[in-house]
């Protein structure tokens, strides 16, 4: 008796499902960054290697949802549309999964059915190319090709098959393929399914399969066709949505301000809209580290209460900014991408993107930082010439137009003109701003300005002292001062 279960150990053990040890992620140790990377999902090194060829640093919002809940074998219900990475979600833990087995003649390991032939055919591609480094072999069933190639492939036996409904009941029929081995089930795009008059054929492909299997259902909308499917279908399915790349929350107020001017305006107007806006908490996004450091001291000297977070900060000093601005004590975040990547900041109020980010799909991350939940949020993305590469990018990816916001001529005016003329409306009250508190702080920021941390197309921020930007407040019809709920 035990030598008869020794004897067929091996093939039960080939087939158990791969159930990997998710790694713990301890959010107080590790760095913010390497939360987010491939690394800590679960995957295989050869995996890991393909994956970094494909040249993925990060999974994507539903990957890092769906890539440890397929790995640990539970059914999955992810509302999705193509374009949010859900091809890798699905495709990564299926090739660690099935690595483990052999194919049999005619019965699939695993069952993928797509509604058109070229999503077949990319989820095909999708398996060649981050399975390059496991030996699982694949057959695409779709109408429109070889009939006799597909049977040969069957016959060899395939670890994924990739098919349309119609051409595999067609197989099936004739006998070509049995699913009594099928351990993983992918429905994908299930109300373009629907759409297609697929869902009797899908229903019908369901009742050949085992009862004990692992089903994964992606769908972009939940009709209430796919939803009775699925209900019947799934085993507690771990749920999840996420949106499409480029829908940007309907609750968040976006702005366009465009102009055309130097770095050091483009700050002008950024400390335009601080003060304008109603403005409680911000994060300020910018496409280099070097400009986030630029930013933050600048508005620091203009008396702000900001911090910066980005890439060369030490892993303590992130989490200690960080829990300043969560707790409020910053007001302000000055932030790189990847530094802010994965940030999950409740309440952000207003996103500012300094400059238009060079990759679209970064605009919806950043400005995804406010309204979330729910709330409102509002976002102003500053662009120049210098821009505008980027922003004709972003125009087409969002395939639509940001609604444009004008800033008063004063913001845009050059700074040294602006100095001349209200340090002569503005002489002797300067003379009573330079004594206030904040003056000496200002000053003692203002002499760790060197000269490199300039931008070669603006005046030194060293020359703007408090008396400066009092009377720049002035000349602007704010006041001469700042908003307490923006100051420390
Ligand atoms: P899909 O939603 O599956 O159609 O994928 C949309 C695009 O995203 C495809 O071109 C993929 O190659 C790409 N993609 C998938 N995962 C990632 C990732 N983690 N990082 C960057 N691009 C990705």
């Amino acid at each position: 008796m035990i030598y008869g279960l020794i004897g067929n150990s091996k093939e039960i053990i080939d087939n158990l499902p791969y159930f990997p040890i998710l790694p713990k992620i301890d959010d107080t140790k590790k760095d913010v960054d390497q939360h987010m990377s491939f690394d800590y999902l679960g995957l295989s090194d050869e995996l890991l290697s393909a994956i970094k060829d494909a040249g993925y640093s990060e999974p994507t919002p539903i990957q890092k949802k769906a890539i440890p809940g397929v790995l640990q074998g539970r059914d999955i219900l992810g509302i999705a549309q193509t374009g949010t990475g859900k091809t890798a979600g699905f495709t990564f833990p299926m090739i660690d999964i099935l690595a483990q087995g052999r194919a049999r003649a005619r019965m699939p390991r695993s069952l993928i059915l797509e509604p058109t032939r070229e999503l077949a055919a990319q989820v095909e591609e999708s398996f060649i190319k981050y399975g390059k480094n496991s030996k699982l072999s694949c057959a695409l069933l779709i109408g429109g090709t070889d009939f006799v190639g597909q049977v040969k492939k069957l016959d060899k036996g395939v670890d994924v098959l990739i098919a349309t409904p119609g051409r595999l009941l067609d197989h099936m029929q004739r006998g070509n393929v049995m699913l009594s081995g099928v351990q993983i089930l992918v429905v994908d795009e299930a109300d373009r399914m629907l759409d297609m008059g697929f869902i009797p054929d899908i229903e019908k492909i369901c009742k050949m399969l085992p009862k004990k299997i692992q089903s994964l259902f992606f769908s972009a909308t939940m009709p209430s066709e796919v939803k009775k499917l699925t209900d019947s279908f799934l085993k507690d399915p771990r749920e999840f949505e996420v949106s499409s790349p480029t829908q940007t929350a309907v609750t968040i107020e976006q702005h366009l301000v465009r102009f055309k001017g130097t770095d050091s305006i483009k700050r002008q107007v950024l400390r335009h809209l601080l003060k304008a806006e109603n403005v409680t908490n911000a994060i300020i996004f910018c496409n280099r580290k070097k400009e986030v450091k630029i930013v933050n001291k600048s508005l620091q000297v203009h008396g702000f209460s900001a911090s910066e977070l980005h890439g060369d900060l030490h892993q303590s000093t992130r989490m200690e900014v960080l829990t300043a601005f969560k707790e409020g004590k910053t007001k302000i975040l000055v932030a790189s991408d990847v530094a802010a990547r994965g940030l999950d900041i409740p309440d952000v109020g207003h996103v500012f993107n300094f400059d238009v980010p060079s990759n679209p799909e970064d605009y919806v991350h950043r400005i995804g930082r406010t309204g979330r939940a729910g709330k409102k949020g509002t976002s102003f993305t500053l662009s120049t010439q210098l821009d505008k590469k980027y922003l004709d990018g972003l125009l087409k990816f969002l395939a639509k137009e940001i609604p444009l916001y004008n800033v008063p001529n004063e913001a845009l005016e050059d700074n040294k003109t602006q100095r001349q003329s209200s340090s002569e409306a503005n002489n002797s009250a300067s003379k009573h701003h330079q004594k206030t508190k904040n003056t000496s702080r200002h000053n003692s920021i203002n002499k760790k300005l060197t000269k490199k941390q300039i931008h070669h197309d603006e005046k030194p921020i060293k020359k703007e002292t408090s008396q400066d930007s009092n009377s720049l407040e002035k000349t602007l019809g704010m006041g001469g001062h700042m908003p307490d709920f923006l100051t420390r």
